[in-house]
């Protein structure tokens, strides 16, 4: 029996029927882009979020892109990211012509260092992003007080992670801005692409919302330059379908790594430590093996097919080769990228499935 690293196969059988009645209704409404099946999920995400406003966008790169355009952040300022992560978070930035300063993440949740990024704070830096890795938040009260100490904004890469809790309060609730991703993969992901913003402010959110729809308030009117990033109807309708799942599966995912946690028991296996004040959604199951590609093709072997997440660290990827970085710049960050592998991780894995799993990691 092959295991894979993810299969969204079960998940989309489960629910098909009642995503393709809301398809129809889609459909009959010509509600393609943006409109009531779009404006229903933004209110039952920002009820999910805990937060008073939520805005679709179209993926979660363009959420990030809009929060740093919304926050006025540009050409001149600085923002503090982790060298950990998925390489959008980086975009979003270079899209708006800030800075990038990649800090490192620690040794043992792999989260935002915030020492390192302290010592990285310039005049120049406006903000922080911290992004909750593989499901886990970053250390949020950490970043909070960083950024106000120094008068900067704290946007949250929640992507990876609807519906974690950080002391028991959902995640997107934090930061100035938090963005979402839609992307199918993600534990709540579209039939399609998405994304969202949530915000506690009023004035982001209607920034936001301007930007999102070609810089118009009022159709026609143009007030600033602005972008088509609207949320498509058919995304919107099978969000709407999905969120209603989302605990559930977020639960037996944390099932499955609860019994990684504890029934995986090998020296040469490093899982990402869980603090006590977290409640991940594990959108990843990473761990870290010294002979990486060794343990890849031993599981392979094995019939299970684990992913990478992520092989390279940012700074160090061909596209960010003029910032002048070398390998040994970010050491923690590097050795994560060298050493993570990512086992199997969906709500439909079986226990038979994790069980074997769990044997094949012991037995290496
Ligand atoms: C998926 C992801 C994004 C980008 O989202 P898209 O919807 O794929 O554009 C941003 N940040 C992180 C950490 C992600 O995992």
């Amino acid at each position: 029996m092959k295991i894979p690293c993810l299969d969204l196969k079960g998940q989309h059988q489960q629910i098909k029927n009642e995503v393709f009645e809301q398809f129809e209704k889609v459909y009959e409404n010509t509600a393609f882009s943006g409109g009531p099946f779009v404006e229903n999920f933004e209110n039952a995400f920002a009820e999910y979020c805990e937060v008073p406003h939520a805005i679709a966008v179209n993926n979660g790169t363009n959420a990030l892109h809009l929060a740093l355009l919304a926050l006025g952040i540009g050409k001149g300022d600085e923002v503090i990211i982790p060298a950990n992560t998925f390489i959008a978070t980086a975009w979003a930035v270079s899209y708006v012509g800030a800075k990038l300063v990649f800090a490192e993440c620690t040794t043992d949740t792999w989260e935002l260092d915030i020492n390192h990024a302290e010592s990285l704070i310039t005049s120049n830096t406006k903000a922080i992003i911290g992004v909750h890795l593989y499901g886990q938040p970053c250390d949020i009260e950490g970043t909070q007080a960083l950024a106000k100490r120094h008068n900067l904004y704290f946007i949250e890469d929640a992507a990876q992670a609807q519906g974690a809790e950080y002391k028991g309060k959902r995640v997107g609730s934090f930061g100035d801005v938090a963005c979402f991703s839609f992307y199918p993969g993600k534990n709540l992901g579209a039939c399609g692409e998405g994304g969202a913003c949530t915000s506690h402010s009023e004035a982001l959110t209607k920034k936001i919302k301007r930007l999102r729809n070609h810089g118009c308030d009022v159709r026609y009117h143009h007030e600033v330059i602005g972008y088509n990033m609207r949320m498509g109807g058919l995304e919107g309708a099978s969000l709407g379908v999905k969120i209603k799942y989302l605990t559930s599966w977020n639960n037996k995912r944390r099932a499955i790594a609860k019994r990684y946690l504890n029934e995986i028991k090998n020296d040469k296996i490093q899982m990402q430590s869980q603090p006590e004040e977290t409640n991940s959604v594990f959108h990843l199951f990473v761990v870290l093996t010294e002979d990486r590609d060794d343990f890849m093709s031993y599981l392979n072997k094995k019939d299970i097919y684990p992913g990478l997440h992520y092989p390279i660290a940012c700074h160090l990827q061909n596209a960010y080769k003029h910032l002048g970085h070398n390998a040994g710049d970010i050491p923690v960050a590097e050795n994560q990228a060298s050493k993570c592998i990512s086992l199997p991780m969906y709500a439909e894995l079986t226990d038979e499935m994790v069980s074997t799993v769990i044997k094949a990691v012991n037995d290496y």
